[in-house]
């Protein structure tokens, strides 16, 4: 299995080369593109979340505990008075800290049915619903947010898989295969509430077809090819097609 801080490199390295590409395709704003890095960065801690006492477990609480306290302060800035806006933030704080640690430690099991793509997938989609329906965010980046958790939890479980490989001797550990997982069957029945709960947030979660569209339309992608090297190559390109 890969340590924790490869996890951590690797999911950051990857959400945050892919959020400055929508970045500066000019998909997300600013804030969009740091949550975005955030969010990947986190998903990419979350499938060894199971662990209870590990590193990540703490940290990632952590990490997700801030981030959902200063998410509740940045939406309701302007409705509430500073003082409940200190009081909101420990609310969240500790809600997330302790009240949903202290759950997820009793409902996973360790290196079961969370370290799998189905469990990362519900974890992704909750959030995409949180941010739409919940703070009101516009679809399409609802949508970004929970795809970048996926990715960067996907990252985690891609390398689980590539470590599992023993690569001086190109021969396959024990543990390959048992990373990347959709179903295990001795954990079926709880496989079978995955799915079920899978199937039921495609139907509540928002419109996927807004973000679809933004994404596939060419225009942003095209202005991305302007910018995507650094002036003095472009320009030295630009003078050899001439030639
Ligand atoms: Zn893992």
């Amino acid at each position: 299995m890969a340590n924790f801080n490869t996890h951590l490199t690797g999911a950051f390295a990857v959400s945050a080369v892919l959020s400055l590409t929508v970045y500066k395709a000019g998909l997300v704003n600013d804030s969009g593109f740091l949550i975005c890095t955030a969010l990947g960065t986190v998903g990419g801690l979350l499938p060894d979340l199971d662990s209870d006492h590990s590193t990540p477990v703490k940290f990632g609480f952590n990490i997700a505990s801030l981030i959902v306290a200063f998410a509740l302060v940045m939406h309701w800035r302007s409705q509430l008075s500073l003082v409940s806006l200190i009081v909101l933030w420990f609310i969240g704080y500790g809600v997330m800290r302790y009240l949903v640690l202290k759950w997820f430690k009793k409902v996973t099991v360790h290196r079961g049915v969370i370290h799998s793509v189905p469990y990362m997938a519900i974890l992704g989609l909750l959030l995409t619903c949180l941010s739409y329906y919940g703070f009101k965010n516009d679809v399409v980046i609802s949508w970004f947010y929970g795809l970048f958790l996926f990715l960067g939890a996907l990252v985690h479980l891609t390398l689980d898989e590539m470590y599992s490989v023993n690569l001086s001797g190109m021969t396959l550990k024990r543990s390959a295969g048992t990373a990347m997982k959709f179903y295990q069957h001795k954990d079926n029945w709880r496989y079978g509430i995955i799915y079920a709960l899978l199937i039921l947030l495609l139907f509540a979660a928002p419109p996927f077809a807004p973000f679809w569209q933004t994404v596939a339309n060419p225009k942003p992608w095209s202005q991305l090819k302007v910018g995507v090297l650094p002036d003095i190559i472009e320009d030295f390109l630009q003078g050899s097609e001439v030639i």
